[in-house]
């Protein structure tokens, strides 16, 4: 291994500790193919490892017998954390899967924001409430806990490796779970590193975020483990779906945050130059590989040709290169199986009879094999291959319609329900649109927002459950309802009691 490649190991009960097993996996700079770290390829036995060792922590009482408040302060110092790395976590992030550096920077620059608002959530809701029932005589009151599940497993995409951890993490931790990783096996190290500040710099008891990385294998070992509370995914719909039927066999909770197909609805009365731009927002940054991609744009037909040469005009101007550097608009995509996919994809996307109006090559003069140029699909009818199933990478497919009816018809045809935005002046038809597509988010003249206190997550095969705002926060902790008679009489045995 040449000497420039950094070595990790597991990460287990607040320290580095080797696998169990041989296997390895290199990591690569996906701009020029380098690789540039190298993590193991965990086993079952690192997996049962690092459950006992979070099992262990959740049962001791420097983490179970914390306050709330103390978990605040610890939310808050995590916080810190990541402000005083933010620079050296936003490139990690860039060299693992190319994301540019300018969209990594600004977001590992509010990571933090994401434990701050969940420690603030720790105070508010975290504690429980009284319930007011009607009873003997004021003699019995009741009220509710909020309480840990115990140890929860969290399996993570590549996309935006720490983002996503963190959307489980923060909330995980204000409620007061302890937690294993398995971030992505393209992405392992800024999970690694991070879990190596927080045990260094806060006062994060050993043992409550633990980070196995791995491929597949080592995801499907962690979701097999008996000794887990919850199970909290984001991935694709394919692998999500596994991980649903392992949380049924073990009956333990599950949030899942899947694939998406979002529309991105044109009409005629939008900012037509507003709405090119909330377009390439929507499927060019981060080369296309977010979740919520706009990559189905629905257009009206009154101004569809001036759209399609805005459009491929903006997307020939795009510039490839660096993702280190501040002038890229475009980096590669993640790795050479990806650029795969989304090449066949949009090989099939002619095939069914689309025509390529931009892109849908690797361009000559770059390095490595993982870019692709802007790629824009028109002629596409909703029932096409590319216009029903998630690609992952900077290709939109771009359909006509001729009414809201319409539209709003062609919005909904799709088995994924993540996000969706509408351009539009008339506020009324905002609000039918919003009212009528079944998605976890839309966008009203906008695209690609989110916020630590807003619900994330989709309907349909987009997903399970929500992160983010106190929606998030919910998905992490049981409720107990706890009832005391001061009156010491117990009524009719025979009877439920009905206050
Ligand atoms: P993926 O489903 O292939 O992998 C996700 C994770 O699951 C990885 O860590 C992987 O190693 C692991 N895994 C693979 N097989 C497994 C198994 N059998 N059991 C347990 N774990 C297993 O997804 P990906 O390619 O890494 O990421 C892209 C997908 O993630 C896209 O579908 C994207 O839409 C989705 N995503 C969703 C959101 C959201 O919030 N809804 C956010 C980002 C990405």
């Amino acid at each position: 291994m040449p000497s420039d490649v950094t070595t990790y190991e597991l990460f287990i009960d607040g320290e580095f500790r080797e696998s169990s097993g041989e296997e390895r996996i290199d990591v690569e700079f996906p701009y020029d193919g380098e690789v540039w770290a190298s993590v193991p390829d965990g086993t079952a036995a690192d997996i049962d490892d690092a459950v006992t060792a979070a099992r262990t922590a959740f049962e001791e009482p420097e983490w179970l017998g914390l306050e709330a408040s103390d978990r605040r302060e610890l939310l808050n110092e995590i916080a810190d954390t990541i402000d005083a790395h933010a620079s050296e976590l936003a490139e990690l992030e860039t060299r693992q899967n190319g994301k540019l550096l300018r969209e990594m920077e600004p977001q590992m620059n509010v990571l933090g924001d994401w434990f701050r608002y969940y420690g603030r959530l720790t105070d508010e809701i975290g504690d429980g409430r009284t319930v007011n029932v009607e009873n003997k005589d004021g003699q019995m009151f009741n009220y509710v806990r909020h309480e840990p599940y115990g140890v929860v497993g969290a399996i993570t995409p590549w996309n935006s490796p720490l983002l996503l951890a963190s959307w489980k993490l923060a909330p995980a931790l204000a409620a007061g779970n302890t937690f294993v990783h398995k971030p992505s096996e393209e992405t392992p190290v800024s999970a690694l590193r991070f879990a190596e500040l927080l045990t260094a710099e806060t006062s994060l008891p050993d043992g409550v975020y633990n980070v196995v990385p791995g491929a597949g294998a080592t995801g499907a070992a962690l979701t097999d483990h008996g000794g887990l509370d919850k199970l909290a995914f984001t991935g694709s719909t394919a692998v999500g779906r596994e991980v649903a039927k392992k949380a049924g066999e073990n009956l333990i909770k599950v949030s899942l945050e899947l694939g998406g197909k979002s529309p991105n609805v044109l009409f005629p009365d939008a900012d037509l130059d507003d709405a090119v731009n909330g377009v390439m927002k929507g499927v060019f940054a981060a080369t296309g590989q977010t979740c919520m991609a706009g990559s189905r744009v629905l257009v009206h037909e009154d101004i569809h040709e001036e759209f399609v040469d805005l459009l491929t005009d903006r997307a020939g101007d795009i510039k490839l290169g660096d993702p280190r550097d501040p002038e890229t608009e475009m980096g590669p995509v993640a790795f050479r199986d990806q650029w795969e996919t989304v090449k066949h994809y949009v090989d099939a996307g002619v095939e069914e009879g689309a025509r390529l109006a931009f892109g849908g090559e690797m361009p000559d003069e770059l390095p490595g094999e993982c870019f692709i140029q802007p790629t824009v699909l028109v002629d596409v009818d909703n029932g096409m291959t590319v216009a029903q199933e998630e690609i992952f990478g900077p290709v939109v497919s771009v359909i006509t319609f001729g009414s809201e009816e319409e539209a709003i018809e062609l919005a909904n045809d799709v088995d994924f329900g993540l996000a969706a935005a509408i351009w539009t002046q008339d506020m009324q038809r905002a609000n039918r649109f919003v009212e009528s597509v079944r998605a976890g988010t839309i966008w009203v003249n906008e695209y690609r927002v989110v916020a630590p206190n807003s619900p994330f997550g989709g309907y349909k095969d987009s997903g399970i459950g929500r992160e983010n705002g106190p929606e998030g926060l919910k998905e992490y902790y049981q409720v107990k309802s706890v009832w005391y008679d001061h009156a010491g009489e117990v009524g009719d045995p025979f009877s439920l009691d009905v206050e």
